[in-house]
């Protein structure tokens, strides 16, 4: 049985599925990716998934015109393992996981990849939106959401001995259900109770990132510490986006390497690489260099380079180096890839 972890023994540092470590060694951190996941809904468990989508099904299933369970469930740790290490050898050193509380976790597994490839990884706690949570949660109240994100960092999360931490991607979807206000109230005690970040998955409405900064005013969150995530899906306009980083909240580009136009999950135009980068040349222009991360969000196999995506050294190999291009300074590019990051998984 692990010993629970004090405030004051975690402050300072970050910690990952291996446990505690120097902040200074966490390096270039993709702020929002998954390396297990699973979408398929009870009763569909059987479904086989071992090998991967059918490359031949690449574009189809990028647009979301077709599902595959081999697509939408990542349980192999060997893929999860390669595809980190990759991302090691293009300049990666640390990789934020955040599959939590209906979508699959695998503690264990994280510890494996991280110890194969060499990478850090953080793991995150609390649960996804509504729709994926296990039905139980519907009778439970806010302080025991409270104390099981608590035990999550500071004792072990599902029943492992490996500790989160950060809080979140608490999940929201549109309309913003009652037990989803249940489960942020209580992440925000996590976040103040552990001195931990909290990372939020936003509902598909460009209201609700603003919704949820008055929620998380009203219940006392360290904004600073607090991350938006998905802003490339959710806010179009410079006047949502202003507003919003004047609240203080961080604010993640985290679907980098999404190119086309077609989201199957909204009716939005999804920006591309080029789009994000000039959206947030306007907001470091505008003094928020402190306030932005980035990351892939890959929760799709078809993403993974071994199965023909762009897996997760695409902002290593493409993505900063068009910012170089396009007048990113260096020191601009390591706040967003560094600084910035090793503030929010630094336990204050
Ligand atoms: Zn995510």
């Amino acid at each position: 049985m692990n010993m629970r972890l004090s405030r004051n023994e975690m402050r300072g540092k970050a910690q990952t599925v291996l446990g505690l470590v120097d902040p200074a060694t966490l390096g270039q951190t993709l702020m929002h990716e998954h390396l297990f996941w699973d979408f398929i809904q009870p009763g569909r468990q059987d479904a086989s998934t071992t090998g991967g989508p059918d490359p031949r099904d690449y574009w189809k299933l990028l647009m979301g015109g077709t599902a595959d369970p081999r697509d939408i469930r990542q349980r192999d740790r060997g893929v999860a393992a390669r595809e980190t290490a990759r991302m090691v050898e293009a300049g990666g050193r640390t990789i934020v996981e955040l599959t939590i509380g209906g979508i699959g976790p695998d503690p264990e597994g994280l510890m494996e990849v991280s110890s194969e490839s060499g990478a850090h990884i953080v793991m995150g706690c609390g649960h996804y939106v509504e729709d994926c949570q296990d039905p139980d949660n519907h009778n439970r109240t806010i302080e025991s959401f409270a104390q099981e994100m608590i035990d999550q960092v500071q004792l072990g999360a599902w029943r492992t001995q490996v500790r989160a931490g950060i809080v979140g991607e608490i999940g929201c979807q549109w309309p913003w259900t009652d037990l989803e206000k249940r489960v942020l109230a209580a992440a925000v005690i996590a976040q103040q109770e552990t001195g931990a970040a909290l990372t939020i998955h936003p509902a598909r409405h460009e209201d609700h990132p603003w919704m949820l900064v008055e929620f998380l005013k009203e219940h006392g969150a360290d904004l600073s510490r607090t991350i938006i995530d998905h802003i490339d899906r959710t806010i179009f306009d410079d006047d949502r986006l202003f507003r919003l980083a004047d609240s203080g909240v961080v604010l993640e580009w985290d679907l980098f390497g999404l190119e086309n136009t077609y989201y199957a999950l909204a009716d939005i135009d999804m920006p591309n690489d080029g789009m994000r980068i000039q959206t947030i040349r306007r907001l470091i222009d505008r003094g928020h260099l402190g306030q932005i991360v980035i990351s892939h969000d890959i929760c799709n196999a078809i993403r993974l380079a071994e199965f023909g995506g762009h897996g997760y050294t695409h902002i290593q190999q493409k993505v900063l180096p068009h910012m170089s291009k396009r007048g990113y300074s260096g020191d601009e590019i390591n706040a967003i890839m560094i600084d910035n990051p090793r503030r929010l998984l630094t336990f204050v």
